[in-house]
C-alpha cells in the first residue's frame, strides 16, 4: 500500500468506487470519468507504479488481469462488438494515476489512432 496512491486507497476500501469484481490479487471498478458507455479500470491490488515496473517476478498479475478481461467482455455483452484495452505509461503516455491500470473501453466505436 502506497499512502499517497488513490488506487491503493480504493483497493483498501478507504475510498469508494463502483466495484465490479475483486479477488485477492485484482480489482475491477468503473472509471469515475467514463470515456465510453463502458469504461472499467482493472488494477493489481498491490502497488505497481506502471508498466516500467513489470518484471518476471510480478508478471503473473498481468496474466491474471488479461484472463479477467474476456470474462468482463462476456459479462457486459461486448465480446462480439469489441472493446479496447489501454495502458498509459508515464507522462507522454497520458498516465495520470501512478498505479498500474488497464482501461477497458467499450460500447461505442473507438477511433484510431489515438490523440
Ligand atoms: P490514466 O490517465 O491512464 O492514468 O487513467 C487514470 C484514470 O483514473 C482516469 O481515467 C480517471 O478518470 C480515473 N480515476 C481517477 N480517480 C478515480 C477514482 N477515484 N475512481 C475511479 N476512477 C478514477
Ligand atoms: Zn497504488
Amino acid at each position: 500500500m502506497n499512502d499517497d496512491c488513490i488506487f491503493c486507497k480504493i483497493a483498501e476500501g478507504q475510498i469508494p468506487a463502483k466495484i465490479e469484481y475483486q479477488d485477492e490479487d485484482i480489482l475491477v471498478f468503473h472509471d469515475i470519468t467514463p470515456q465510453a458507455p463502458l469504461h472499467l479500470l482493472i488494477i493489481p491490488k498491490k502497488h505497481i507504479t506502471n508498466a516500467n515496473e513489470i518484471r518476471e517476478e510480478n508478471a503473473g498479475i498481468i496474466s491474471k488481469i488479461f484472463t479477467e478481461i474476456p470474462k468482463l467482455a462476456f459479462q457486459f455483452g461486448v465480446n462480439e462488438k469489441g472493446y479496447r484495452i489501454v495502458n498509459n505509461c508515464g507522462k507522454d503516455g497520458g498516465q495520470t494515476v501512478f498505479h498500474l491500470h488497464f482501461h477497458m473501453l467499450a460500447g461505442r466505436h473507438l477511433a484510431w489512432p489515438p490523440g
